[in-house]
Parts: structure tokens; C-alpha cells; sequence
């Protein structure tokens, strides 16, 4: 029987992204699937801390194994930013639209477009904290292309390829991605207890 966990998110693009992946590996719950519908905060200032805190509030709340997540982009002229911030680098409220606006605003005529997407799982297992990380770095387009994936997808294209993330197929954003190599850590992990 393949063993249980949460997923402590509800963003239906990084459950199909981390599904796909585990497939036939682990059985794989969301906040939903649980019938949690809160809106854990993420008020780490931290990627670990607020990863520890979906994954704590579902192992308190429901005490089910499981895992939460954090990912920022990471922009090397803007001493890391948005980062920690990425999902209300605008304002609050995940408005990706407005995220991508002030991050190109915020590179105009910077010729440095150097940038990393950074993924932390947090996973609770049996009491326990385990901390995965994966990281794809790339660089930052000047004008956004491509109408697939999410979030910061459309401004970043992964070094070694010429195709921002929103251009690719989302088979091949899943093999490369910094949350694909987070979840192949994560498995692996699993595959030896
Ligand atoms: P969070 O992990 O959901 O808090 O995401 C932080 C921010 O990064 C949000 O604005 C997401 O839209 C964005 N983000 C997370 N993962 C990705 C990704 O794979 N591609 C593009 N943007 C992402």
C-alpha cells in the first residue's frame, strides 16, 4: 500500500507539478482533500520557516504526516529579492500579474538579469522535521513570454535553455524545475526509511 501524506497547499499547479512526479510513489493529499481550508499565514521570514509552518499547522491540526513548501525567486542585482517575498512583492494577496510588473520595473536597464527559483520542502514525519531544497538558476527576460504555468513562470527562463518556464511543456518544466528536484529529494528520502 502506498503510504499517505498531505501536501499542505491548495495551489492547484504545484499539486498536479508534485503529483506527476511521485506518481506511483506516494498517495498524495491536499489541504482541500483533508478539508482544511484555512489560510495558514507565511509570516517566517524565512523559505524553511514558512514551509515548517504549513507543515506543523496540518501535523498539529490533523496529525497526519506531511509536507509544506516555500519557493522564492531570488534576484542576484536585487541582493536576493523578492525571495521570501515573492508572493506579495506587489502587494498581499498573490497577484502575479502585479509581482511581474514591479520585478521588470525593478531591473529596467540593469544588464545583470542573473536569478534562482529556490524550493524548501518542510516534511513532518512521525514528529520529525525534514528540510529538502532545490534550486534551478536561469535568467530574467525583459518582456514576459508564454502563456503556461504560473507565478514568476513567464519572466524566467532556465540556464542552458532559450524558453522561459511559461513557454516549455509542463513535462519538461517537471523534469528541471526547482520544485521537481525538491521532490525528487523528498522521495528519495522516503524510498530509504
Ligand atoms: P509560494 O511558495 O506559493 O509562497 O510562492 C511564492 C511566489 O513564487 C508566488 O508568487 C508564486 O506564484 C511564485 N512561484 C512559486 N513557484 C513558482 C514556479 O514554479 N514558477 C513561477 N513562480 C512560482
Amino acid at each position: 500500500m502506498k503510504r499517505k501524506f498531505v501536501f499542505a497547499t491548495n495551489n492547484a499547479h504545484k499539486l498536479k507539478e508534485v503529483k506527476d512526479i511521485v506518481k506511483n510513489k506516494i498517495e498524495l493529499l491536499s489541504l482541500n482533500d483533508i478539508n482544511c481550508h484555512t489560510d495558514i499565514p507565511e509570516t517566517a521570514d524565512t523559505l524553511e520557516g514558512n514551509a515548517l509552518i504549513k507543515a506543523k499547522f496540518v501535523y498539529d491540526n490533523y496529525s497526519m504526516d506531511c509536507f509544506g513548501d516555500d519557493t522564492g525567486l531570488e534576484v542576484e542585482a536585487l541582493n536576493g529579492e523578492p525571495g521570501v517575498y515573492s508572493a506579495r512583492y506587489a502587494r498581499d494577496g498573490h497577484d502575479s500579474e502585479a509581482n511581474i510588473k514591479k520585478l521588470l520595473s525593478n531591473l529596467e536597464g540593469i544588464e545583470n538579469r542573473k536569478a534562482q527559483f529556490r524550493t524548501i520542502f518542510t516534511l513532518i514525519i512521525d514528529g520529525k522535521d525534514h528540510y529538502f531544497e532545490g534550486i534551478i538558476k536561469g535568467e530574467i527576460v525583459k518582456v514576459r513570454k508564454g502563456t503556461g504555468g504560473f507565478g514568476y513562470d513567464s519572466i524566467f527562463v532556465p540556464k542552458g535553455y532559450s524558453q522561459t518556464f511559461a513557454e516549455m511543456s509542463s513535462e519538461l518544466k517537471n523534469k528541471i524545475s526547482h520544485r521537481a528536484i525538491a521532490t525528487q529529494k523528498l522521495c528519495k528520502f522516503l524510498q530509504s526509511i
